[in-house]
């Protein structure tokens, strides 16, 4: 036998018994942004690789460690997009979509960084990201929030998931506390580990997101970001906390949150669960007020967020939250001369008269007893027997998988039958 060829580490099919969870989960979501009139945008896999460069830093782990960039034939340098928020900047510029309008916009799709692979990180991943433009105030952050909670709800994870807040303030005030945390940084080098000393200079509030222990204990006693927050940013930070709170929507500020991209400002969060290990964040978000004029556009204030659908999903396993709707409703058996073609169009016949009814014919013949055995396997609720007599007087028998009972009616009543069923 050939080699096997085996898929990229960290890259993972999506096989057909986990399926039924990721449409249940991408479906409520769909669902839940609509319900607050948000649009989807599909933008490509790959950009150029100066877009990321530029909209996440270049002293940041997906820049520094994590892209996939190569050369195209070209020599022109791609990377495949480790988020999304930049190529839906991008877009916007270039599509007139963000100059002097409010834009309320969302997507999904595969992300790739590379990263060591483990439960709840992998090198292809999925996000789905929302992200509003044109609009400035504390209102519409408390909607992001807002609609995350809703969908936590609605999936039924909403005891499992904590919010956490912070700001960021604006760029002239995080530029002075810079100043005041390397200074604390300085007197602390013997422990700080190589990648802390060399963002020390180039970066230094990243450092307050290292996931180092021993650093993360000397961070207790830093300067702290809020007595370096500009007036407008306190006041838009009440604001959003105010409204949180009238919504009932429960958080802990945490003066120590920063997010991992450079373009954030102001408002940051994340969505974080204690049931994944160390993969435990599931959603994170915030303001970046200046990254659509970084990028060539028109000033233009900003919010978003992206959650990772693979830590959703495990999540949802864990919690045992993960029986979806079986994929067949009614199974197709038929024994004897002729009987397949009829019990075929039987089927279509349903299929038009039904909406939404799962019906899988059986093909491959077989006695009763394999038949019967088959649509166990598929999960079908009900078996719609057809044998040579059936044929000869247009009935069928209607066999209950689950209570045992069965009925033979005429096939012309059947699709009544099964509408009652699902
Ligand atoms: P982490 O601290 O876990 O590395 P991050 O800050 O790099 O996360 P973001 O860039 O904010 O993550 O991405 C938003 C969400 O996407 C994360 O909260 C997480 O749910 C998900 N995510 C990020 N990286 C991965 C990955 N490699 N595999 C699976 N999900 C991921
Ligand atoms: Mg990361």
């Amino acid at each position: 036998m050939a080699k096997q060829i085996q898929a990229i580490r960290g890259m993972n099919d999506c096989l057909p018994t986990q399926s039924p969870l990721w449409q249940k989960v991408e479906g409520t979501i769909k669902q839940v942004v609509s319900a607050y009139g948000y649009n989807e945008i599909r933008m490509p896999i790959v950009e150029s690789t100066h877009l990321f460069k530029r909209a996440i830093g270049e002293v940041t782990d997906v820049v520094e460690k994590e892209m996939y960039t190569f050369e195209d034939r070209n020599g022109d340098s791609l990377t495949l997009r480790p988020e999304g928020t930049a190529g839906c900047v991008r877009a916007g510029i270039q599509n007139g979509l963000l100059y002097n309008q409010e834009q309320r916009l969302w997507y999904i799709g595969p992300m790739f960084r590379y990263e060591r692979p483990q439960k709840g990180r992998y090198r292809q991943f999925h996000q789905v990201g929302v992200e509003v433009f044109g609009l400035n105030g504390p209102d519409v952050d408390a909607e992001l929030i807002m609609m995350t909670a809703r969908l936590w709800r609605e999936l039924g994870i909403n005891q499992h998931v904590r919010l956490e807040l912070n700001s960021i303030g604006s760029l002239e005030a995080r530029a002075t506390y810079r100043e005041a945390l390397i200074a604390f940084l300085e007197q602390h080098l013997d422990v700080l580990d190589e990648d802390c000393k060399r963002r020390m200079h180039t970066n230094p509030l990243r450092v307050l997101d290292t996931k180092n222990p021993a650093v993360q204990e000397i961070l207790v006693d830093a300067p702290k970001l809020s007595e370096y927050l500009d007036d407008d940013s306190k006041a838009h930070f009440a604001g959003l906390c105010e409204l949180l709170d009238a919504a009932g929507i429960e958080y802990q500020v945490n003066e120590r949150l920063v997010r991992g991209l450079d373009y954030y400002n102001r408002t940051v969060f994340e969505w974080i669960t204690e049931s994944l290990g160390a993969q435990g964040t599931v959603c994170g978000g915030g303001r970046y007020d200046g990254l659509v004029e970084q990028l060539g556009g028109k000033a233009t204030p900003a919010v978003g967020f992206a959650m990772g659908v693979e830590r959703l999903v495990l999540l949802m396993e864990t919690l045992e939250l993960a029986d979806v709707r079986r994929s067949v409703d009614a199974y197709v058996v038929t024994v004897g001369e002729g009987t397949m073609m009829a019990g075929m169009k039987l089927a279509e016949k349903l299929r038009e008269n039904v909406p939404g009814l799962r019906v899988m014919n059986h093909f491959g013949g077989g006695n009763f007893k394999k038949q019967f055995k088959r649509a166990d396997n598929v999960g079908a609720a009900i078996a719609l027997v057809l044998g040579e007599n059936e044929i000869a007087d247009n009935t069928v028998v209607v066999k209950d998988l689950r209570g045992g009972e069965q009925t033979t009616m005429a096939q012309d009543e059947v699709a009544a039958k099964l509408a009652e069923l699902i």
